[in-house]
């Protein structure tokens, strides 16, 4: 298998390669400059010193250890300039010596006059970043406190991304506000020197909205905004016009989504916004991102819960937003849904009226692609249009009830599953009384990955699983759901119902539902995600997309795997007896080609299975018994490249249509990772 080298620069420890870190550093025509030298290479030490050039700033623009270690020692700062500088005289004075080509010594003076440039330019940060954080220091601090400015190293690697992992720029500071009205002068304040300000959470955002995008950022991070200000009550009005009392959550937007489950648990409550990364996330990350999690079927995602809210703006002001009318369920595709934006006087200066369908479009349960909702500040505004400070949101009693389901999808396709999820979300919308508080799916290359044990007494694995948290608040509630749910899957043959007996069996039945990353163990752990939100009527024709592009990639890469077999074979050399090894190769070809012709085939019986390979590989290692060397690359050959087959596998959190879809590639395939994608 022949490598492509995509990384020369040297320290680039990154997913990066040369082409993006150039693109980022000093524009894409200078890439192609680059790529046009590089593909002449006349002289391999001019070359080399211009990728350590570029490789020294970039490490410097990326790590803020060596950074520092710059800012602080004169001495070393001085060497590794004029290191620099020799450098680019060199390769200058090489380019200038060979000018038999004119043009290509032109490319080479004008890429070592950028790299002066930056050089430079890079000279005058390092330099002048004591007085430039001295300035930072002393205005930021007058607003938030000296102590709560930091610009270490740690503090700077530790916000220079989020979940994504995507690296643009290290921040120029970091500011810890303690209370939430020093935000309105801390947004001025960093307004007033010229800098940006991206507020920041937990960081586990995946969307890149708490990334530096760009070159003076300062990050705003909430952590210190951690006071749950406690539980009250307040009147609401309900669908039948009942004015009910329901309890209210005040908190500060850096509170940790989990304290804010927990503290509302311990008053026998539910705080309803629970994404999975509860344990991390922020109130304010869940509100700028929209976030839900395994409860959204029943109560729906941040925006539904959300009562008020307090933003600092940049200008200066302040803002309360404060949802009117809220019916104590979660917003349905037929509700208007009205809110109310007060300044910091108390004077209401806007009124925003959504349609539910505005929130979320016809058909879909979550859907966060309408990120202007009417001009609402803050909610799936990633951040952008100021800085959340703290939260009221509706809490609900707990449940005393809760019964598990698995349903387990069997058939040759998702039809009959995705009909029964639709029809189970139709048939339990909530009324107060038993109701669904998870419903959670995953396909076959799931199954396969957690070798699940499927419960039904049938011969094939099933198509899907399905797990199913039902709640209610009486027994007689919750028995009647099950009767309702079980009678209704009697017209579904392909699906078998199961109902965990005790507390154990449900916790066994989700403990599958954890160990999903196991899709990925073949990858060690690495995959591409992508989230797709679904109508839940179009599951069955995404998965019947999905298995056809799967049987194709199987086949691609069972092919692959024959003519990587072929192209060894006709360069292979025995330790002794080339000539017996001749003889015998006609007949590999002649194996190796009616292996293809089979899996070309795609007969239904040997589709996806290791058949026609375990096959061959047989035939193969016969054949060349008694060739070590060549038996042992065989089968080498056969385990790596089939490693490096792509499989999509799906699963769908909430019952909301968002479904997941992970490809497990290997971080350092950029074939497979392109093919992935
Ligand atoms: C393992 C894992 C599981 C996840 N599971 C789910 C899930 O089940 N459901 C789901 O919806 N998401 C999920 N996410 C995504 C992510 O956790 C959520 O989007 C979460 O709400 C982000 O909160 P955070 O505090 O970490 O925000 P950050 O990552 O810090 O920031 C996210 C965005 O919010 C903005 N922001 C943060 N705080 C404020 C503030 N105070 N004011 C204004 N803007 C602010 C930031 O600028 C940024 O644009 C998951 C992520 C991971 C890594």
């Amino acid at each position: 298998m022949k490598a492509v080298n995509h990384r020369e620069i040297p320290y680039n420890f990154t997913s990066a390669d040369d082409r993006l870190i150039i693109n980022h550093l000093f524009g894409p025509a200078v890439w192609e400059d680059l790529e046009e030298l590089r593909s002449q290479r006349v002289t391999g030490r001019s070359a080399r010193l211009v990728m350590r050039c570029m490789g020294d700033l970039f490490i410097l623009h990326r790590n803020p250890f060596l950074y520092q270690e710059l800012i602080d020692s004169p001495r070393r700062r001085y060497s590794f300039f004029r290191t620099m500088g020799k450098d680019l005289d060199i390769i200058a004075a090489t380019a200038q010596r060979g000018r038999v080509v004119p043009e290509r010594s032109d490319k080479v003076l004008s890429l070592v006059r950028l790299c002066r440039e930056r050089m430079r330019e890079l000279q005058r940060q390092i330099g002048g970043a004591v007085a430039r954080r001295r300035a930072i220091r002393k205005r930021l601090g007058a607003e938030i406190g000296a102590a709560n400015v930091h610009f270490d190293p740690f503090a700077l690697i530790s916000h220079a991304t989020d979940a994504t992992d995507w690296r643009l720029h290290l921040p120029v500071a970091v500011a810890r506000p303690a209370a939430g009205e020093q935000v309105v002068g801390l947004l001025a304040a960093i307004e007033e020197l010229g800098l940006f300000a991206i507020p920041r959470g937990g960081g586990t955002g995946l969307t890149g909205g708490a990334v530096p995008v760009r070159a003076d950022c300062v990050m705003i991070n909430t952590e210190k905004l951690n006071r749950i200000h406690g539980i009250e009550t307040r009147e609401f009005t309900g669908d039948d016009g009942q004015v009910r009392q329901m309890p209210v959550l005040r908190l500060e937007a850096g509170v940790i989504t989990q304290d804010a489950m927990q503290y509302a648990e311990r008053s026998g409550l539910v705080f309803a916004t629970d994404p999975t990364s509860a344990w991390a996330s922020t109130i304010g990350g869940n509100i700028a991102e929209n976030a839900g999690g395994k409860t959204a079927v029943l109560w729906g995602t941040a925006i539904d819960n959300l009562l008020a809210y307090t933003m600092a703006m940049p200008g200066g002001t302040l803002l309360t937003v404060r949802r009117t009318n809220h019916p104590m369920r979660k917003i349905l595709h037929e509700d208007r849904v009205q809110f109310e934006v007060c300044d910091a006087a108390g004077t209401c200066v806007r009124t925003i009226d959504l349609a539910g369908s505005e929130i979320r479009k016809p058909g879909l349960w979550k859907d966060i692609t309408n990120k202007a909702l009417g001009g609402l500040p803050g909610v799936q505004k990633e951040g952008t249009d100021g800085v959340i400070v703290d939260a009221e949101f509706i809490l609900y009693p707990a449940y005393e009830k809760k019964l598990t389901f698995c349903l387990e999808f069997f058939g040759p396709d998702m039809d009959e599953a995705s009909r029964v999820i639709v029809e189970i979300s139709e048939q339990f919308k909530n009324q107060g009384e038993e109701a669904l508080m998870a419903l959670e799916h995953f396909d076959e290359e799931y199954i396969r990955a957690i070798n699940y044990k499927f419960k039904a007494a049938r011969s094939e694995p099933p198509k899907a699983v399905l797990l199913i948290d039902m709640v209610a608040h009486t027994t007689t509630q919750i028995l009647r759901g099950r009767e309702r749910l079980q009678a209704l899957m009697e017209g579904y043959a392909n699906t078998e119902i199961f109902v965990a007996s005790d507390a154990d069996e449900a916790e066994r039945f989700w403990r599958d539902r954890k160990r999903l990353g196991a899709i990925a163990a073949r990858t060690n752990a690495f995959k591409l995600n992508e989230d797709i939100v679904l109508p839940l009527a179009a599951l069955a024709e995404f998965a019947r997309f999905v298995d056809a592009r799967n049987v194709d990639e199987d086949l691609y890469n069972k092919e692959s795997v024959v003519r990587e077999v072929m192209a060894y074979l006709a360069t292979a050399e025995p330790i002794e007896d080339p000539d017996w090894l001749e003889a015998k190769i006609p007949k590999a070809d002649e194996l190796c080609t009616a292996a293809l012709g089979r899996i070309a085939g795609r007969e239904p019986a040997t589709l996806r299975t290791e058949a026609h390979l375990r096959a061959l590989k047989d035939d193969l290692l016969e054949l060349f018994r008694g060739f070590p060397r060549i038996s042992e690359n065989l089968a080498r050959i056969f385990a790596e490249v089939r490693q490096r087959r792509i499989v999509i596998a799906t699963h769908m959190h909430a019952g909301d249509g968002n479904v997941h879809v992970n490809i497990p590639v290997f971080s350092n395939d950029r074939a497979m990772m392109e093919r992935a994608a």
